[in-house]
């Protein structure tokens, strides 16, 4: 049974919740301030707090900027200028990359948003930064990066922009291991320590399969510096990787544009590939082994 306070306090974080996803972070953290003085029982609202305090704090630290019709920067007013150029052409290319690769329409703009410091993101449950829906815009948060025009920037920014094309051509029904397969190779494949790791995996018969890596990507209980999430993110990309390179280029509009019209992923990959993902993988998996006796 639930306690009046309980209810009261949930009534806040609801409307938390609310004004976060309309990205009105003020109101937002007034809302999560006042749940959390009505008393929440311990869980992963302490992680949305502290999300949206480090949205603010971007907010307050920041300058939004028009980049093109569909992209927006919102970046800490301290940079200088070189660097803010140079952010902003990174930030523009990985867009455009995303967007030929992927063949998405965007229904809204992708908003990338630098958080002023690191201290702020040492939350982050991710493997760079994160993607989050909202109402007026697809929002990637990315902690700052010395280099903004340096590779690791470009990888990382890939990678989130490929989440938000994902969930505009999507919506909600992605599963997870396929968000961060396409994520994962459209940001430039595995690098070399999670290639490393896939290697050992497969050659020991311990390779989670796509519902396992499912449930180890979507759990708080995966530390995102641990083997698992580092065999499982690889082993998604991989296994993309090795779907979309047998197909060419358009491989990856067309599945997502058939998954999009069938309303199911599956169907989809039957549609364009011949084959089911169940078929598909066991096949992934076949090439594994013979690549591990020789
Ligand atoms: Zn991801």
């Amino acid at each position: 049974m639930r306690l009046p306070y309980e209810i009261v306090a949930e009534t806040h974080l609801r409307k938390a919740e609310e004004y976060w996803r309309r990205d009105r972070l003020q109101e937002a953290r007034a809302a999560m301030a006042l749940a959390l003085n009505v008393g929440m029982p311990a869980s992963d609202v302490y992680d949305r707090q502290r999300t949206i305090d480090a949205e603010l704090a971007a907010r307050l630290a920041g300058a939004r900027l028009r980049v093109g019709e569909h992209l927006w920067v919102e970046i800490p007013v301290t940079m200088t200028s070189v660097a803010r150029n140079a952010l902003l052409t990174a930030t523009e290319a990985a867009w455009l990359e995303i967007t030929t690769a992927s063949g998405v329409r965007w229904g809204k703009p992708v908003l990338v948003t630098i958080f002023p410091e690191a201290e702020t993101t040492v939350f982050l449950h991710a493997r760079y930064g994160y993607y989050a829906e909202r109402t007026e815009a697809h929002k990637v948060c990315l902690p700052p990066f010395s280099a903004p025009s340096g590779g690791a920037y470009r990888r990382a920014a890939r990678h989130e922009i490929a989440h938000a094309a994902l969930h505009d051509v999507l919506g909600e029904a992605v599963p997870r291991w396929f968000d961060e397969g396409v994520a994962v190779w459209l940001e430039g494949g595995s690098d070399s320590l999670e290639r490393r790791q896939v290697r050992i995996a497969a050659a020991h018969g311990r390779l989670p399969t796509l519902a396992q890596i499912d449930a180890a990507l979507g759990s708080y209980q995966t530390s995102l510096d641990s083997i698992t999430a580092g065999v499982a993110y690889g082993a998604a990309g991989a296994f993309i990787g090795w779907v979309m390179a047998a197909h060419g280029s358009e491989a990856l509009p067309t599945l997502l544009r058939e998954a999009r019209r069938r309303n199911a992923l599956s169907k989809a990959s039957r549609a364009v590939f011949g084959r089911d993902l169940r078929k598909l993988e066991s096949d992934w998996r076949r090439t594994l082994a013979v690549g591990n006796q020789g």
